[in-house]
């Protein structure tokens, strides 16, 4: 009995004395790879952000746009234009669920009833730059990060072709009468504007790195695939 006793617990030591030559290889073999991912890192490139002072905010109310958004998703290759208004002025439903279908998360295909204010704003896009298509490079996520505002339904990344990121930034800045975050993406291209939290204050930020493949973007922990669901 003593003998099992001494025996198991010298096997103990010797799984532990392994286990620790294995740590101490695997600690080993990282560290080169960790220096080696450094100036990776640098190439992602930087995120300049600021809070906006109270003096830069709209104050006078915005002009109603015409209410016409038109808007094309390369990824998804669909296009939709609508009237965001019906003629007596209120929201058309029927219009912002075809905006919705649009702005679905292109990964797990949940749609969600995205903030009009957006689309509110895609349709004074449409007015100001000469009724071109708004091109969505990304609606609704329902991703991993949850911070983010497009998890929330309340953020676009958008382009117009023949406008220029800065351009857009610019215009975009003009509508923000509190509460509104406006960031520009020079590497992809494309304006992201949201709305934010109740309460939140405005912000606006510059990101010269890319946002495709970041892993925020994964899908939620919450998503399930439906294994079942036809493929349609
Ligand atoms: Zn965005």
């Amino acid at each position: 009995m003593a003998n099992l006793a001494t025996r198991s617990s010298r096997l103990m030591l010797v799984a532990c004395l392994s286990l620790g030559t294995l740590v101490a290889t695997t600690f080993c073999i990282a560290e080169p790879a960790a220096l080696a991912a450094k100036p990776a890192k640098k190439k992602r490139g930087k995120f300049a952000g600021h809070g906006v002072k109270q003096g830069k905010l709209r104050t006078e109310p915005l002009a109603r746009p015409s209410g016409w958004v038109h808007v094309t998703h390369p990824g998804l290759h669909e296009e939709v234009k609508v009237n965001i208004y019906k003629a007596d002025g209120s929201l058309d439903e029927s219009a912002l669920a075809a905006l919705d279908s649009v702005f679905r998360c292109r990964r797990t295909k949940e749609t969600r009833a995205v903030d009009p204010r957006l689309y509110e704003v895609l349709s004074m896009i449409y007015d100001h730059f000469g009724q071109r298509p708004v091109q969505l490079a990304s609606g609704f996520r329902y991703q991993r990060n949850e911070g983010s505002r497009h998890f929330h339904a309340s953020a676009m990344d958008v382009t117009v072709k023949g406008v220029s990121y800065r351009d857009m930034y610019a215009f975009a800045s003009t509508l923000d009468r509190g509460g509104m975050g406006i960031g520009q993406y020079p590497r992809d291209g494309f304006v992201h504007i949201d709305f934010r939290a109740p309460g939140e204050p405005s912000y606006r930020w510059t990101d010269t790195g890319s946002k495709k493949g970041a892993s925020g973007r994964l899908p939620s922990r919450m998503f399930k695939k439906r294994s079942t669901r036809p493929s349609t």
